[in-house]
């Protein structure tokens, strides 16, 4: 299967991760469910850096594949793990029927620094595209094509039936060492064999739109999803900014705090999340990217408001 965001309606996918208890399988069952009924392009299983969730992500996967008819897409890091390990882990969600992927580096482990610890074989997520994109290659039958300065037919491996997704950070990446090191990430990502890249959550439309707009002006083709995350408490506000190193939107967090209900707080987070999906729009994106949170009901709220969609 391929992720196709060219036909309308507008691309939709949603992000979910593995449930952190035995218990917590059937809600996210009926959320999935929930999800598939608008259609998504994809939904995409986060993965803990370091194997901590694998079999579990790898479960939550084969249930989208075998109980919806939308397209897993699989997030694999590579921080901490040996080429022999990510090499076999790669081969495994190949094994189970996953054909779509979000290569990460993924981050170092709490208290360990960039530079005193093994951090892994592929130093980085172009490191893990390019492997994700050797292994497809060698299960894939070849074919034979015209190969300029080659003289005669050559075996050119088929690639065409794998999507590998990557991360891109409009307000740059938190560890970034000079001003444009994000987008140079993203162009060896895209020249490595990445197919489509999808943000980190950001709070303005002009963060994405000028991000794209730089990315396009250095060379990056590939399509590039806007992740947004609806935030419909003050605390989730603050831990998220505390994860992704965003800057606070300082007009979303006062009207969070000074909202006393919690139905209040979530009207505030569906319109600014559902503001933000149609100005991206209106700029050119090519889809839009929901973190769920393994909720559906505040994704979906979003999209009808934002007059994406009408049902859900
Ligand atoms: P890269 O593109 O390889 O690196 C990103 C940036 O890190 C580079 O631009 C550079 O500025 C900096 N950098 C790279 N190498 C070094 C170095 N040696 N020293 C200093 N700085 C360096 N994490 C998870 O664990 N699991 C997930 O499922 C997951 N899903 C994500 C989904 C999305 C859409 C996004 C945006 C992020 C996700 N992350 C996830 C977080 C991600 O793993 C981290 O942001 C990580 O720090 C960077 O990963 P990357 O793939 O962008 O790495």
């Amino acid at each position: 299967m391929s992720i196709d965001l060219s036909a309308p309606p507008v691309p939709i996918s949603f992000e979910v991760y593995p449930p952190r208890s035995e218990a917590a399988w059937p809600k996210l069952h009926q959320t999935i469910q929930r999800l598939a009924t608008v259609n998504p392009r994809f939904i995409s299983v986060t993965y803990g850096a370091g194997g901590t969730t694998g079999g579990r992500s790898l479960e939550l996967l084969s249930h989208i594949l075998n109980e919806t008819n939308v397209e897993p897409l699989a997030h694999l890091t590579c921080v901490g793990s040996t080429y022999e390990t990510t090499n076999a882990l790669i081969r495994e969600f190949l094994d189970a029927g996953i054909g779509s992927f979000l290569a990460l580096r993924g981050d170092p482990p709490p208290g360990v620094s960039e530079d005193d610890q093994f951090l892994g074989d592929l130093e980085s997520a172009a490191q893990l595209v390019q492997l994700i994109d050797r292994v497809q290659a060698e299960r894939t039958p070849y074919r034979e094509e015209p190969v300029p300065g080659v003289p005669g037919a050559a075996r050119v491996a088929r690639r065409d039936n794998i999507d590998i997704a990557v991360a891109a950070f409009p307000n740059g990446h938190p560890r970034s060492r000079y001003a444009n090191e994000h987008i140079d990430a993203l162009l060896a990502k895209q020249a490595a064999g990445a197919t489509l890249a999808i943000t980190q959550l950001f709070f303005h439309a002009d963060d994405y739109l000028s991000f794209v707009q730089r990315s396009r002006a250095a060379g990056v083709t590939i399509p590039i999803l806007p992740g947004i995350m609806p935030v419909t408490t003050p605390a989730r506000l603050r831990r998220t900014i505390e994860l992704s190193g965003e800057p606070m939107p300082a007009e979303l967090s006062v009207a969070l705090e000074v909202e006393p209900t919690p139905e209040g707080q979530q009207q505030i987070g569906i319109a600014h999340a559902s503001a933000l999906v149609r100005e991206v729009l209106a700029g050119g994106a090519p889809g839009i990217h929901l973190y769920a949170f393994n909720n559906h009901d505040t994704v979906l709220a979003v999209l009808r408001d934002a007059g994406v969609t009408t049902d859900g």
